[in-house]
């Protein structure tokens, strides 16, 4: 080769390394504004000029975070794939490793807050695989980049993340170095967003430090902390696998229909799956997964105080699950309807405006099975002659469309406009 080669290739290189370096690194004027607007606002709220200076200077906005943040998949999880993870048997057996391990510091924490070891292993495996996957970002980096250019909607929530992340620092409870976590500003073994930490955050080991990351007891026990604040119950369980008969009106397995659970059984509407016995009067709703067709649960209120520290029914059963199954239990007994294909977000679109077509309101469209989405298909359901369980499938939306389809032929022609 020669040196003229060699010279173009050299110049190649580096226009290839500066481009590179300019979309991933390059000083970005807005941002820098930016930072200095919301010095001002953190100087007001407790933050020192020298901790600011630490934590935001040199910081450039990580595009990579954003893009996660605007992700949304095309299809979710169904239930018994997100439990095959969740609850895999390899997670199973190191938490039952770790609940001798850690016996001593897991009773220690028990003792003072009142919840059972196995649902701190079930939290700390489900948030990170036991400390392995506590997230590598820079939370400070993550959390800057998301307030100053995120979804417009979430900046006002990102902003207090961060102004919170570095009240942290000034406190003095971790060092910068120790700010890692998700792309999301979770950080440490049980994933506290800054706020939580400083409002449920407690220093177990006595160094007089609440840290998340590098202590497992500060970790351990301020989650027992955010239960127990959140109404947790000492010594009482978040559901049972149940039975129901045939005949059961899916119309009552909703969230908002508890009844004390003797009740429940008194009334021949359900015995436990494993044919325990059910004798206590702890209030309790049907909790139906994936819809009728799959595993029935009673869920108590441990289980809404779950769902206090991450709203969403799978992760709460995956926890509730997973603390069963560390304990000794056995797998569940009822399978899953593993031939239900889920619904991807433009059927769910179409589904809930077919419903809303159909007389069904959904109020709104989001393409998210909330519970006004649930109500609304519940209704249509019973209409329909379907068992009403709000459980939306591939069978409801093709027969929503057949039954739209016919309206609209049936339907009289508008009158002409005059
Ligand atoms: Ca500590």
């Amino acid at each position: 080769m020669n040196r003229k080669w060699l010279y173009s290739l050299f110049i190649i290189s580096a226009l290839l390394a500066a481009a590179w370096f300019g979309y991933t690194a390059m000083p970005d004027a807005e941002f820098d504004a930016w930072k200095e607007r919301f010095r001002h606002i953190a100087a007001t709220q407790g933050v020192s000029e020298a901790t600011a200076t630490a934590a935001l200077q040199g910081l450039t906005p990580d595009r990579k975070v954003l893009k996660l943040e605007a992700h949304q998949p095309e299809f979710t999880k169904p239930v018994w794939e997100y439990l095959e993870t969740a609850v895999s048997s390899k997670r199973v057996a190191d938490g039952q490793a770790l609940l001798r391990e850690q016996a001593p510091l897991l009773q220690r924490i028990y003792q003072q807050y009142g919840v059972q070891p196995e649902y701190l292993l079930a939290v700390w495996g489900v948030e990170s695989n036991f400390g392995r996957n506590t997230g590598n970002y820079n939370i400070i980096r993550s959390l800057a980049t998301l307030a100053y250019a995120g979804n417009e909607e979430r900046r006002t929530f990102w902003q207090a993340q961060l102004l919170s992340a570095l009240r942290i620092l000034e406190k003095g409870d971790m060092p910068l170095e120790s700010m890692q976590g998700s792309w999301a500003g979770a950080l440490g073994h049980t994933q506290f967003i800054p706020t939580t930490f400083e409002e449920f955050a407690v220093d177990f080991d006595g160094d007089g430090k609440r840290n998340l990351v590098d202590s497992l007891p500060d970790a351990l026990a301020s989650t027992a902390n955010y239960l127990a604040r959140s109404g947790w119950q000492r010594d009482k369980s978040w559901g049972r696998e149940v039975r129901l008969p045939v005949w059961f009106d899916w119309s009552r397995a909703d969230p908002d229909f508890w009844l004390p659970t003797n009740v429940w059984v008194q009334q021949g509407l359900l015995t436990a799956a494993d044919g325990g016995v059910l004798a206590d009067a702890d209030p309790a709703f049907v909790f139906l997964p994936a819809g009728y067709r799959g595993p029935a649960f009673l869920a108590f209120n441990n289980f809404s105080v779950i769902l206090k520290y991450n709203n969403a029914q799978n992760y709460a059963l995956a926890v509730g699950h997973l603390s069963d199954r560390i304990r000794g239990a056995a797998p569940l007994l009822t399978a899953w309807p593993h031939d239900e294909e889920p619904l991807s977000l433009a059927q769910k679109t179409e589904l809930q405006e077919l419903l809303t077509v159909a007389g069904y309101s959904t109020d709104g469209v989001d393409s998210k099975i909330g519970p006004n989405t649930r109500s609304a298909l519940r209704r249509w359901q019973v209409d329909s002659g379907f068992p009403a369980d709000g459980y939306a499938t591939l069978e409801h939306l093709n027969s929503l469309r057949q039954t739209v389809k016919k309206n609209a032929l049936r339907s009289p022609r508008p009158a002409p406009l005059l």
